[in-house]
């Protein structure tokens, strides 16, 4: 079997088209979309994601701001700038992006985003509310796994699903969202003990490690649906995923490929949660 592979780029471009119908009604009533998002440091990598956001803002037709600060800015400096936009009527969403250098508490300048501009979904209280089923913002990364699965029109009621990753960005939110459409979800992480025992028994793999290659078609039950979330650069400069593609698409169903499979879906996500938020603040 081969699988099908899951092109996050198409999908993308589908899902952009409906919301920048949707910016555009909103500009038109007065309530344009608006993203800020703080960078602090020189991460080449940060550097990108910044720039891929900025730019993904432009093709729906949302504002954007960005706020470079360098690496030794003291913590208050940038957290007197998140309160400002706060209070900033044109802004719907504030980033940080992260890793933050190490004078930061990161815990404390995510808390710091007002709950109802967390667009990345890390605010505690947003975090409380997808626990409850209840979410007002789901983060970005597992919202748009969540969508590639629909958009597939997978059912997930009642599937065996593994999620391998436990961070709060990723592993956590996708268990949260996985638990809600009625899969019966496992979790891997570094201390597992049998990896593989796990993942072949899985319906639907979802990897989000950070270690290059590490999931191999042997790991996989035939006709698994993998999605691979990671994002890791070989030596030779070339991205790869969690996921070993070449031996896990003989055995998969469908198959997200690096690039080109959740990473687009990501920013796709964060259009659509700004673009959400600012319907919400038009509303009030
Ligand atoms: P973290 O480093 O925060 O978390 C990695 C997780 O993997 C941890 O829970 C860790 O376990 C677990 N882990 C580490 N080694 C093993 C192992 N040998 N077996 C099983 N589990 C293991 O990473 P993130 O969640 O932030 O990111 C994961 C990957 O996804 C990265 O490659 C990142 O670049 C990518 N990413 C991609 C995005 C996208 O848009 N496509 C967005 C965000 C991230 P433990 O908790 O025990 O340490």
């Amino acid at each position: 079997m081969t699988a099908k592979i899951l092109d996050g780029n198409a999908l993308s471009a589908k899902l952009r088209e409906s919301l920048r119908h949707r910016a555009a009604e909103l500009t038109a009533q007065g309530c344009q979309p608006g993203l800020a998002v703080i960078l602090v440091g020189e991460n080449p990598a940060s550097q990108v994601y910044v720039r891929n956001k900025i730019k993904a803002c432009e093709t729906v037709g949302v504002h954007s701001e960005k706020y470079e600060f360098p690496a030794d800015t003291p913590p208050e400096k940038v957290l007197k700038k998140i309160a400002a936009l706060n209070a900033d009527p044109k802004i719907h969403g504030i980033l940080v992006q992260l890793p933050l250098p190490p004078q930061f508490d990161e815990d404390e300048v995510l808390e710091a985003i007002s709950a109802e501009k967390d667009v990345d979904g890390f605010h505690a209280e947003n975090v409380g509310l997808l626990a409850q089923g209840n979410p007002r913002f789901i983060s970005c990364t597992p919202y748009g796994v969540m969508e590639m699965l629909s958009a597939e029109g997978i059912s997930l009621r009642g599937k065996e699903a593994v999620v391998v990753g436990r961070s709060n960005i990723v592993g956590k939110p996708m268990t949260l969202l996985l638990i809600a459409a009625s899969a019966t979800v496992t979790v891997c992480h570094s201390q597992t003990r049998d990896l593989a025992f796990h993942t072949r028994r899985a319906d639907v793999l979802v990897a989000a490690v950070g270690k290059p290659k590490m999931i191999t078609g042997d790991m996989v039950k035939p006709g698994a649906v993998v999605i691979d979330v990671g994002i890791n650069r070989l030596p030779d400069g070339k991205l790869c995923g969690d996921v070993d593609f070449e031996s896990a698409k003989e055995v998969a169903s469908l198959i997200t490929p690096v690039p080109g499979g959740v990473g687009p879906m990501t920013i796709t996500m964060l259009l659509a949660n700004t673009i959400e938020s600012a319907d919400r603040a038009a509303g009030k």
